[in-house]
Protein backbone atom coordinates (compact mmCIF):
# COMPACT_ATOMS: atom_id res chain seq x y z
CA UNK A 1 0.00 0.00 0.00
CA UNK A 2 1.20 3.36 -1.22
CA UNK A 3 3.68 5.46 0.77
CA UNK A 4 3.37 9.17 -0.22
CA UNK A 5 6.46 10.43 -2.02
CA UNK A 6 4.99 14.33 -2.68
CA UNK A 7 7.73 16.72 -1.53
CA UNK A 8 4.37 19.62 -1.45
CA UNK A 9 3.64 20.74 1.88
CA UNK A 10 7.18 22.14 2.57
CA UNK A 11 7.64 26.05 2.09
CA UNK A 12 10.56 26.00 -0.47
CA UNK A 13 12.27 29.60 0.82
CA UNK A 14 11.31 31.25 3.64
CA UNK A 15 12.53 33.70 6.20
CA UNK A 16 15.53 31.41 7.83
CA UNK A 17 16.36 29.76 4.37
CA UNK A 18 17.76 30.77 1.08
CA UNK A 19 18.62 29.30 -1.67
CA UNK A 20 21.40 26.95 -0.72
CA UNK A 21 19.38 25.54 1.68
CA UNK A 22 16.44 24.70 -0.80
CA UNK A 23 18.81 23.13 -3.29
CA UNK A 24 19.98 21.04 -0.19
CA UNK A 25 16.62 19.84 0.62
CA UNK A 26 15.77 18.58 -3.07
CA UNK A 27 19.10 16.63 -2.75
CA UNK A 28 18.15 15.16 0.39
CA UNK A 29 14.41 14.84 -1.00
CA UNK A 30 15.55 12.84 -4.13
CA UNK A 31 17.79 10.52 -2.55
CA UNK A 32 15.67 9.76 0.07
CA UNK A 33 12.99 8.73 -2.64
CA UNK A 34 15.60 6.61 -4.39
CA UNK A 35 17.25 5.22 -1.48
CA UNK A 36 15.21 4.79 1.26
CA UNK A 37 12.10 4.48 0.92
CA UNK A 38 12.52 1.04 -1.46
CA UNK A 39 14.26 -0.64 1.48
CA UNK A 40 11.47 0.76 4.25
CA UNK A 41 10.10 -3.08 4.28
CA UNK A 42 12.92 -4.72 4.38
CA UNK A 43 14.22 -2.53 7.67
CA UNK A 44 10.61 -3.12 9.01
CA UNK A 45 10.90 -6.55 8.42
CA UNK A 46 14.44 -7.44 9.94
CA UNK A 47 14.24 -4.99 12.65
CA UNK A 48 17.77 -4.41 12.55
CA UNK A 49 20.19 -1.96 12.08
CA UNK A 50 20.92 -0.94 8.45
CA UNK A 51 24.69 -0.97 7.74
CA UNK A 52 24.51 -0.19 3.69
CA UNK A 53 22.29 2.38 4.63
CA UNK A 54 23.60 4.13 7.30
CA UNK A 55 27.22 4.02 5.01
CA UNK A 56 25.55 5.22 2.12
CA UNK A 57 23.99 8.51 3.84
CA UNK A 58 27.41 8.60 5.67
CA UNK A 59 29.10 9.24 1.74
CA UNK A 60 26.93 11.99 0.60
CA UNK A 61 29.13 14.61 2.99
CA UNK A 62 25.83 14.91 4.75
CA UNK A 63 27.42 14.08 8.64
CA UNK A 64 29.84 17.41 7.89
CA UNK A 65 27.12 19.71 7.20
CA UNK A 66 28.62 21.57 10.35
CA UNK A 67 32.31 20.81 9.89
CA UNK A 68 34.35 23.62 8.63
CA UNK A 69 35.15 23.38 4.50
CA UNK A 70 38.87 23.49 6.45
CA UNK A 71 38.15 20.07 7.37
CA UNK A 72 36.63 18.83 4.19
CA UNK A 73 32.89 19.47 5.86
CA UNK A 74 29.97 21.31 4.24
CA UNK A 75 30.49 24.26 6.62
CA UNK A 76 26.89 25.06 6.14
CA UNK A 77 25.52 25.20 9.78
CA UNK A 78 22.74 24.08 11.91
CA UNK A 79 19.71 25.34 9.57
CA UNK A 80 21.08 22.70 6.99
CA UNK A 81 21.44 20.03 9.01
CA UNK A 82 17.84 20.74 10.70
CA UNK A 83 17.22 20.32 6.62
CA UNK A 84 18.95 17.41 5.83
CA UNK A 85 17.94 15.48 8.87
CA UNK A 86 14.20 16.71 8.35
CA UNK A 87 14.11 15.62 5.05
CA UNK A 88 15.81 11.97 5.80
CA UNK A 89 13.22 11.45 8.47
CA UNK A 90 10.25 12.44 6.00
CA UNK A 91 10.65 9.17 4.76
CA UNK A 92 12.61 7.16 7.20
CA UNK A 93 12.82 8.40 11.35
CA UNK A 94 15.50 5.70 11.21
CA UNK A 95 17.83 7.18 8.89
CA UNK A 96 17.29 10.63 10.25
CA UNK A 97 17.82 9.16 13.97
CA UNK A 98 21.33 7.90 11.97
CA UNK A 99 22.52 11.22 11.33
CA UNK A 100 20.97 12.95 14.00
CA UNK A 101 22.86 10.50 16.65
CA UNK A 102 25.96 11.02 14.33
CA UNK A 103 26.07 14.63 14.90
CA UNK A 104 26.53 14.22 18.82
CA UNK A 105 29.88 12.65 17.72
CA UNK A 106 30.84 15.55 15.45
CA UNK A 107 29.84 18.01 18.44
CA UNK A 108 32.62 16.90 20.65
CA UNK A 109 35.37 16.92 18.38
CA UNK A 110 34.56 20.03 16.95
CA UNK A 111 34.27 21.94 20.55
CA UNK A 112 36.64 20.13 23.10
CA UNK A 113 39.13 18.30 20.03
CA UNK A 114 42.70 19.50 19.59
CA UNK A 115 43.86 20.30 16.62
CA UNK A 116 46.04 16.99 16.12
CA UNK A 117 42.06 15.12 16.69
CA UNK A 118 40.41 17.35 14.48
CA UNK A 119 42.79 16.65 11.59
CA UNK A 120 42.90 12.91 12.31
CA UNK A 121 38.70 12.73 12.46
CA UNK A 122 36.98 15.58 10.95
CA UNK A 123 37.79 14.66 7.28
CA UNK A 124 37.30 11.04 7.90
CA UNK A 125 33.81 11.87 9.37
CA UNK A 126 33.23 14.64 6.39
CA UNK A 127 33.86 12.11 3.76
CA UNK A 128 31.99 9.45 5.59
CA UNK A 129 34.71 6.87 6.15
CA UNK A 130 33.92 7.55 10.32
CA UNK A 131 30.47 7.09 11.59
CA UNK A 132 31.07 9.01 15.00
CA UNK A 133 28.43 8.57 18.16
CA UNK A 134 28.21 10.02 21.80
CA UNK A 135 28.03 7.47 24.63
CA UNK A 136 26.97 8.83 28.26
CA UNK A 137 23.31 6.89 29.58
CA UNK A 138 23.91 4.04 31.87
CA UNK A 139 20.93 1.80 32.49
CA UNK A 140 21.10 2.62 36.32
CA UNK A 141 21.69 6.60 35.39
CA UNK A 142 19.51 7.45 32.64
CA UNK A 143 19.21 11.10 32.25
CA UNK A 144 20.72 11.64 35.67
CA UNK A 145 24.18 12.41 34.09
CA UNK A 146 26.17 12.48 37.07
CA UNK A 147 24.75 9.18 38.42
CA UNK A 148 26.87 7.07 35.98
CA UNK A 149 29.49 4.69 37.15
CA UNK A 150 31.57 4.16 34.00
CA UNK A 151 35.05 4.37 34.63
CA UNK A 152 38.37 5.48 33.24
CA UNK A 153 41.83 4.75 35.06
CA UNK A 154 45.04 6.21 34.60
CA UNK A 155 47.98 3.63 33.54
CA UNK A 156 50.72 5.34 32.09
CA UNK A 157 50.57 7.14 29.23
CA UNK A 158 46.92 4.88 28.68
CA UNK A 159 43.63 5.36 30.49
CA UNK A 160 41.59 2.06 31.03
CA UNK A 161 38.02 1.95 30.46
CA UNK A 162 35.28 -0.33 32.59
CA UNK A 163 31.59 -0.36 32.67
CA UNK A 164 28.65 0.13 29.64
CA UNK A 165 26.67 2.61 28.01
CA UNK A 166 23.28 2.18 26.93
CA UNK A 167 20.97 3.38 24.26
CA UNK A 168 24.02 4.87 22.58
CA UNK A 169 22.63 5.78 18.55
CA UNK A 170 24.73 4.08 15.89
CA UNK A 171 25.91 1.56 18.69
CA UNK A 172 25.95 -0.98 16.15
CA UNK A 173 27.28 1.30 12.99
CA UNK A 174 29.66 3.74 14.95
CA UNK A 175 33.01 3.84 13.80
CA UNK A 176 34.13 6.18 16.64
CA UNK A 177 32.43 6.58 20.15
CA UNK A 178 32.90 9.42 22.29
CA UNK A 179 32.46 8.17 25.67
CA UNK A 180 31.68 9.99 28.90
CA UNK A 181 32.93 8.01 32.23
CA UNK A 182 34.30 8.72 35.29
CA UNK A 183 37.97 9.75 36.37
CA UNK A 184 37.01 11.07 39.61
CA UNK A 185 34.18 12.32 42.21
CA UNK A 186 31.42 14.58 41.85
CA UNK A 187 30.77 16.87 38.67
CA UNK A 188 34.55 17.53 37.94
CA UNK A 189 34.54 13.62 37.85
CA UNK A 190 34.33 13.13 34.53
CA UNK A 191 36.09 13.21 31.59
CA UNK A 192 35.45 12.04 27.81
CA UNK A 193 37.55 9.93 24.98
CA UNK A 194 37.44 8.98 21.73
CA UNK A 195 37.24 4.61 21.61
CA UNK A 196 37.75 3.14 18.08
CA UNK A 197 35.51 0.65 18.11
CA UNK A 198 38.27 -1.83 16.95
CA UNK A 199 40.07 -1.49 20.56
CA UNK A 200 40.63 -4.36 22.40
CA UNK A 201 38.60 -4.58 25.24
CA UNK A 202 35.38 -3.06 23.76
CA UNK A 203 32.29 -4.83 22.55
CA UNK A 204 28.59 -4.43 21.39
CA UNK A 205 25.64 -6.42 23.15
CA UNK A 206 23.34 -7.32 20.69
CA UNK A 207 20.92 -5.25 19.55
CA UNK A 208 17.72 -5.54 21.50
CA UNK A 209 14.22 -5.79 19.83
CA UNK A 210 12.57 -1.85 19.72
CA UNK A 211 9.03 -0.49 18.74
CA UNK A 212 10.19 1.51 16.44
CA UNK A 213 13.55 3.19 14.49
CA UNK A 214 14.54 -0.14 12.51
CA UNK A 215 16.84 0.38 10.46
CA UNK A 216 18.67 2.47 13.42
CA UNK A 217 20.61 1.35 16.58
CA UNK A 218 20.63 2.58 19.93
CA UNK A 219 22.12 -0.37 21.75
CA UNK A 220 24.88 -1.25 24.18
CA UNK A 221 28.51 -0.69 24.64
CA UNK A 222 30.90 -2.59 27.03
CA UNK A 223 34.35 -1.55 28.28
CA UNK A 224 36.00 -4.83 29.95
CA UNK A 225 39.71 -3.21 30.69
CA UNK A 226 39.55 -1.26 27.38
CA UNK A 227 43.16 0.32 27.11
CA UNK A 228 43.43 4.25 25.10
CA UNK A 229 45.96 6.41 24.70
CA UNK A 230 45.36 9.23 26.78
CA UNK A 231 45.91 11.64 23.60
CA UNK A 232 42.58 9.69 23.55
CA UNK A 233 41.42 12.18 25.82
CA UNK A 234 38.70 15.17 24.49
CA UNK A 235 39.71 18.68 26.15
CA UNK A 236 41.10 17.78 29.75
CA UNK A 237 40.33 15.36 32.72
CA UNK A 238 37.16 17.01 34.43
CA UNK A 239 35.30 17.80 30.78
CA UNK A 240 33.31 15.04 30.38
CA UNK A 241 30.33 16.74 32.15
CA UNK A 242 30.36 19.99 29.87
CA UNK A 243 31.12 17.60 26.67
CA UNK A 244 28.13 15.40 27.53
CA UNK A 245 26.15 18.77 28.13
CA UNK A 246 26.38 20.49 25.97
CA UNK A 247 26.43 18.28 22.95
CA UNK A 248 23.05 17.22 24.20
CA UNK A 249 21.78 20.76 24.70
CA UNK A 250 23.22 22.38 21.28
CA UNK A 251 23.09 19.43 18.90
CA UNK A 252 21.21 16.52 20.38
CA UNK A 253 17.92 19.06 21.10
CA UNK A 254 17.91 20.80 17.35
CA UNK A 255 18.67 17.19 15.95
CA UNK A 256 15.76 15.69 17.66
CA UNK A 257 13.71 18.27 16.81
CA UNK A 258 14.28 17.73 13.22
CA UNK A 259 13.41 14.14 13.03
CA UNK A 260 10.26 14.68 14.78
CA UNK A 261 9.79 17.59 12.31
CA UNK A 262 10.26 15.08 9.17
CA UNK A 263 7.73 12.33 11.03
CA UNK A 264 5.27 15.40 11.46
CA UNK A 265 5.38 16.29 7.73
CA UNK A 266 5.54 12.52 6.82
CA UNK A 267 2.06 12.35 9.05
CA UNK A 268 0.54 14.75 7.03
CA UNK A 269 1.12 14.27 3.80
CA UNK A 270 -0.05 10.39 4.24
CA UNK A 271 -3.39 11.30 6.04
CA UNK A 272 -3.98 13.96 3.39
CA UNK A 273 -3.40 11.20 0.54
CA UNK A 274 -5.82 8.92 2.69
CA UNK A 275 -8.13 10.88 3.40
CA UNK A 276 -8.82 12.32 -0.35
CA UNK A 277 -8.93 8.61 -1.38
CA UNK A 278 -11.05 6.88 1.16
CA UNK A 279 -14.79 7.42 -0.12
CA UNK A 280 -17.46 7.11 2.16
CA UNK A 281 -21.36 8.18 1.34
CA UNK A 282 -20.16 8.74 -1.93
CA UNK A 283 -17.39 11.25 -1.50
CA UNK A 284 -13.95 11.29 0.07
CA UNK A 285 -13.40 11.25 4.10
CA UNK A 286 -11.78 14.64 3.10
CA UNK A 287 -14.99 16.72 2.70
CA UNK A 288 -16.83 15.78 6.14
CA UNK A 289 -16.17 18.26 8.81
CA UNK A 290 -14.58 16.79 11.32
CA UNK A 291 -11.85 14.90 9.40
CA UNK A 292 -11.09 18.25 7.72
CA UNK A 293 -11.17 20.19 11.45
CA UNK A 294 -8.07 17.26 12.41
CA UNK A 295 -6.23 17.80 9.00
CA UNK A 296 -6.26 21.48 10.01
CA UNK A 297 -5.03 20.86 13.14
CA UNK A 298 -2.31 18.86 12.18
CA UNK A 299 -1.25 21.57 9.62
CA UNK A 300 -1.40 24.27 12.30
CA UNK A 301 0.68 22.23 14.38
CA UNK A 302 3.27 21.15 11.85
CA UNK A 303 3.16 24.79 10.84
CA UNK A 304 4.12 26.37 14.63
CA UNK A 305 6.66 23.05 14.83
CA UNK A 306 9.22 23.74 12.11
CA UNK A 307 8.84 28.07 12.86
CA UNK A 308 10.14 27.25 16.27
CA UNK A 309 12.69 24.71 15.23
CA UNK A 310 14.47 26.70 12.45
CA UNK A 311 14.34 29.89 14.41
CA UNK A 312 16.31 28.38 17.36
CA UNK A 313 18.67 26.79 15.12
CA UNK A 314 18.98 30.31 12.75
CA UNK A 315 20.03 31.53 16.35
CA UNK A 316 22.37 28.82 17.08
CA UNK A 317 23.84 29.84 13.59
CA UNK A 318 23.99 33.29 14.11
CA UNK A 319 25.95 32.86 17.42
CA UNK A 320 23.05 33.53 19.71
CA UNK A 321 21.94 32.56 22.83
CA UNK A 322 19.23 30.16 21.82
CA UNK A 323 18.99 27.16 24.67
CA UNK A 324 15.57 28.37 25.63
CA UNK A 325 14.53 28.06 22.13
CA UNK A 326 16.36 25.07 21.10
CA UNK A 327 14.03 23.38 24.47
CA UNK A 328 10.99 24.58 23.62
CA UNK A 329 11.72 23.50 19.73
CA UNK A 330 12.31 19.74 21.12
CA UNK A 331 9.20 19.95 23.21
CA UNK A 332 6.76 21.55 20.96
CA UNK A 333 8.14 19.32 17.72
CA UNK A 334 8.16 16.26 20.21
CA UNK A 335 5.00 16.56 21.22
CA UNK A 336 3.08 17.75 18.89
CA UNK A 337 4.62 15.51 16.32
CA UNK A 338 2.74 12.79 19.07
CA UNK A 339 -1.05 14.46 19.27
CA UNK A 340 -0.82 14.92 15.35
CA UNK A 341 0.16 10.43 14.79
CA UNK A 342 -2.75 10.27 17.34
CA UNK A 343 -4.97 11.99 15.24
CA UNK A 344 -3.96 10.91 11.78
CA UNK A 345 -4.44 7.06 13.20
CA UNK A 346 -7.74 8.26 14.32
CA UNK A 347 -8.75 9.79 10.53
CA UNK A 348 -7.12 5.92 9.16
CA UNK A 349 -9.61 4.10 11.70
CA UNK A 350 -8.63 0.23 11.60
CA UNK A 351 -6.61 0.78 7.59
CA UNK A 352 -3.92 3.07 10.35
CA UNK A 353 -3.48 -0.34 12.19
CA UNK A 354 -2.21 -2.19 8.76
CA UNK A 355 1.65 -2.41 8.65
CA UNK A 356 1.20 -2.41 5.02
CA UNK A 357 0.68 1.59 5.29
CA UNK A 358 3.14 3.69 7.06
CA UNK A 359 0.99 6.03 9.53
CA UNK A 360 1.72 3.27 12.72
CA UNK A 361 5.19 3.29 11.68
CA UNK A 362 5.12 7.33 12.01
CA UNK A 363 3.55 6.89 15.68
CA UNK A 364 6.33 4.26 16.93
CA UNK A 365 8.88 6.14 15.81
CA UNK A 366 7.75 9.38 17.20
CA UNK A 367 7.84 7.99 20.37
CA UNK A 368 11.45 7.08 20.27
CA UNK A 369 12.11 11.00 20.08
CA UNK A 370 10.54 11.56 23.40
CA UNK A 371 13.33 10.43 25.68
CA UNK A 372 17.21 11.70 24.34
CA UNK A 373 18.31 14.71 24.89
CA UNK A 374 15.32 15.22 27.77
CA UNK A 375 12.16 14.28 28.24
CA UNK A 376 9.16 16.87 28.01
CA UNK A 377 8.91 16.77 31.16
CA UNK A 378 12.59 18.12 31.19
CA UNK A 379 12.32 20.58 29.09
CA UNK A 380 9.28 21.77 30.76
CA UNK A 381 11.49 21.87 33.82
CA UNK A 382 14.13 23.79 32.42
CA UNK A 383 11.94 26.42 30.71
CA UNK A 384 10.28 26.55 34.51
CA UNK A 385 13.54 27.82 36.15
CA UNK A 386 14.25 30.65 32.99
CA UNK A 387 10.81 32.07 33.65
CA UNK A 388 11.21 31.92 37.07
CA UNK A 389 14.98 33.44 36.51
CA UNK A 390 16.86 30.35 38.10
CA UNK A 391 18.68 29.64 35.17
CA UNK A 392 22.16 29.25 35.38
CA UNK A 393 23.52 30.66 32.12
CA UNK A 394 22.80 28.85 28.31
CA UNK A 395 25.64 26.46 26.55
CA UNK A 396 24.96 28.33 23.32
CA UNK A 397 26.60 31.21 25.12
CA UNK A 398 29.40 29.58 25.91
CA UNK A 399 30.01 27.62 22.58
CA UNK A 400 31.04 29.72 19.26
CA UNK A 401 30.87 26.87 16.52
CA UNK A 402 33.88 25.52 15.83
CA UNK A 403 35.57 27.48 18.48
CA UNK A 404 37.47 25.88 21.20
CA UNK A 405 35.17 26.41 24.87
CA UNK A 406 35.64 28.68 28.12
CA UNK A 407 33.39 26.79 31.02
CA UNK A 408 32.32 29.59 33.06
C1 LIG B 1 16.20 6.96 20.20
C2 LIG B 1 17.15 7.21 21.34
C3 LIG B 1 18.45 7.62 21.06
C4 LIG B 1 19.36 7.84 22.11
N1 LIG B 1 20.65 8.20 21.82
C5 LIG B 1 21.55 8.31 22.82
C6 LIG B 1 22.93 8.55 22.52
O1 LIG B 1 23.30 8.71 21.35
N2 LIG B 1 23.81 8.58 23.56
C7 LIG B 1 23.41 8.42 24.84
O2 LIG B 1 24.27 8.48 25.74
N3 LIG B 1 22.10 8.20 25.18
C8 LIG B 1 21.18 8.14 24.19
N4 LIG B 1 19.85 7.89 24.48
C9 LIG B 1 19.44 7.77 25.87
C10 LIG B 1 18.73 9.03 26.36
O3 LIG B 1 19.66 10.05 26.55
C11 LIG B 1 17.98 8.64 27.64
O4 LIG B 1 16.84 7.91 27.23
C12 LIG B 1 17.60 9.86 28.45
O5 LIG B 1 18.76 10.41 29.03
C13 LIG B 1 16.62 9.53 29.57
O6 LIG B 1 17.06 8.41 30.31
P1 LIG B 1 16.03 7.21 30.59
O7 LIG B 1 15.37 6.89 29.29
O8 LIG B 1 16.76 6.13 31.27
O9 LIG B 1 14.90 7.84 31.50
P2 LIG B 1 15.06 8.21 33.07
O10 LIG B 1 16.16 9.18 33.25
O11 LIG B 1 15.06 6.95 33.86
O12 LIG B 1 13.69 8.96 33.31
C14 LIG B 1 12.48 8.28 33.72
C15 LIG B 1 11.39 9.32 34.00
O13 LIG B 1 11.80 10.19 35.05
C16 LIG B 1 11.69 11.55 34.64
N5 LIG B 1 12.80 12.31 35.20
C17 LIG B 1 14.13 12.07 35.05
N6 LIG B 1 14.86 13.01 35.66
C18 LIG B 1 14.00 13.89 36.22
C19 LIG B 1 14.13 15.07 36.99
N7 LIG B 1 15.33 15.59 37.30
N8 LIG B 1 13.01 15.69 37.41
C20 LIG B 1 11.80 15.20 37.08
N9 LIG B 1 11.59 14.10 36.35
C21 LIG B 1 12.68 13.45 35.92
C22 LIG B 1 11.75 11.51 33.12
O14 LIG B 1 11.06 12.63 32.55
C23 LIG B 1 11.09 10.19 32.79
O15 LIG B 1 9.70 10.37 32.67
C24 LIG B 1 18.93 7.66 23.45
C25 LIG B 1 17.62 7.27 23.72
C26 LIG B 1 16.73 7.04 22.69
C27 LIG B 1 15.33 6.58 23.01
Amino acid sequence: MGEPGGQQGVPMTGYFTDERHDVLRKEVQDFAEREIRPRIPEMEQTKTVHHRLSKMIAEQGWLGVTIGQEYGGMGLGHLAKTIIIEELSRVSGAMGAMVQASQLGVAKILHFGNQVQKRAWLPAIASGRCLPTIAVTESASGGHVLGMRATAVRDGSDYVLNGHKVFVGNSHVGDLHGVVVRTGPGSKGLSAFLVESDRPGFTLAPQQSTMGLHGFSFGELLFNDCRVPATNMLGTEGDGLAVAYSSSILYGRANLTAVSLGIHQAILDTTVQYASERRLYGKPIAELDNIKQKIGQIQSRLMTARITAYHAVHLLDQGLPCDVELMNAKLVNVESALDSAREAMEIHAAAGLSTDRPVERYLRDAFHIFAPAGTSDIQRLRLAEEALGRAKGQWSERIVCGEPIAIG
